[in-house]
């Protein structure tokens, strides 16, 4: 059997009537960037995670940079982001002339350490981007209290946790400004790049939406050294579309979950993911943790599966970053996950042959004898 690690074909089919006649409207009309269709989804985004303002930009890693330049940070300033997570956490700040400060995470949940970020925090420091890695969110009551208690912004990093919930309340409504990707692979994927800036404070609002569109506040009326960063109508039509089926979608990776919970119970040296008990888990991606992990992944290639690594290397120790001077020790927790986990194939419409098959096959090159299922 072969599983691939995503397939949103049938995701595609139960949309596309909706995209078609939505499209031919955009391709008719000839209204491709920011139409009439782009606002109302950002209205419908925004009510959806549960905030006032949602500003529709290129893609996730220019709704995390926007964010930044929306606070205000700069050179001279400090942003905490865990050194665990995809490279564009880091980069916005970067590009901004900040400094990135890495901080680890917790083993439990592979977020962000509250005690960590707090240790970490200087006289420079703006803002922490708390990232809800996998599809589930930071500790975010933790992180909430110390930035206030130090007076820096929190800068959710959605891209992985579309419509997951911390103590009842959506991601995107659980800091000061949340940043959203719709590349294809994401819980909610467009057709191509796109993200959003969201937030419940008028005035970063304001702030975003110059930002992605030339500082522009009139036609040729510039207030500000902005951007072009927006989100293609074209794309809008599609998230539109997709939109009102995200709980159900989200659902559906949970009850695929569930099945590999419990297939892979008691399989030796295995380690499947902890949902926290304030906080849901959207399953963006199933990472679980396993002896020998290299070996495992390849040789499950072999079998037909493709199984991926969410990361193998922490950003501390990216060539990329080498300018901040780090080495390997620094960060331990993030350095031994970054060893063993693996992101076994998820999506909504996974078939339960597929999930068995994964699953019988990974506790096959562990092994591991089943144990008998109490
Ligand atoms: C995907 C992702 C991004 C970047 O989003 P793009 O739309 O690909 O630019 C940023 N942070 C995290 C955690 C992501 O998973």
């Amino acid at each position: 059997m072969n599983v691939p690690f995503v397939d949103f074909r049938e995701q595609y089919h139960a949309i596309k009537d909706k995209v078609d006649v939505g499209l031919k409207k955009v391709f008719e009309d000839g209204s491709f960037i920011l139409g009439p269709q782009e606002k109302a989804f950002e209205e419908d985004f925004a009510r959806y995670c549960g905030t006032q303002y949602a500003v529709g930009v290129n893609s996730g890693t220019d709704a995390l940079y926007l964010a930044m330049l929306a606070l205000d940070i700069g050179p001279g300033d400090e942003v905490i982001v865990p050194t665990f997570t995809f490279i564009a956490t880091a980069l916005c700040v970067s590009y901004t002339g900040a400094k990135p400060v890495f901080v680890d995470i917790e083993d439990q949940t592979c977020n962000i350490d509250p005690a960590r970020f707090e240790a970490a925090v200087t006289r420079k420091t703006k803002a922490v981007i708390p990232v809800h890695i996998y599809g589930q969110p930071a500790d975010m009551k933790e992180i909430n209290a110390i930035a206030t208690k130090h007076k820096i912004a929190v800068v959710e990093d959605a891209c992985q946790a579309h419509g997951a919930m911390y103590n009842g309340k959506k991601t995107g409504a659980l800091g000061d400004i949340a940043c959203f990707s719709f590349y294809p692979t994401k819980s909610l994927g467009a057709f191509g790049d796109g993200g959003m800036v969201v937030t419940g404070n008028k005035s970063l609002y304001e702030k975003t939406l110059m930002l992605r569109d030339y500082g522009r506040a009139g036609r040729y009326d510039h207030k500000i050294k902005g951007h072009n960063s927006r989100l293609d109508t074209v794309q809008a039509v599609v998230l539109a579309a997709k939109l009102p089926l995200l709980d159900q979608w989200n659902k559906m990776r949970n009850d695929v979950a569930a099945h590999y919970g419990k297939l892979l119970k008691g399989a030796e040296g295995v380690v499947t993911p902890a949902i926290q008990k304030d906080r849901t888990h959207v399953f963006q991606t199933y990472a679980v943790r396993v002896p020998g992990r290299d070996k495992i992944s390849d040789a499950m290639k072999t079998k037909g599966i493709v199984a991926l690594i969410h990361y193998p290397v922490p950003l501390h120790l990216q060539e990329a970053y080498a300018d901040l001077g780090h080495k390997m020790g620094d960060f331990p927790v993030s350095e031994r996950i970054a060893k063993e986990i693996l992101s076994l194939p998820m999506f909504p419409h996974m078939k339960k042959d597929q999930v068995e098959y994964v699953c019988t096959t990974l506790k096959e090159l562990l092994g591991s004898k089943e144990k008998a299922i109490r």
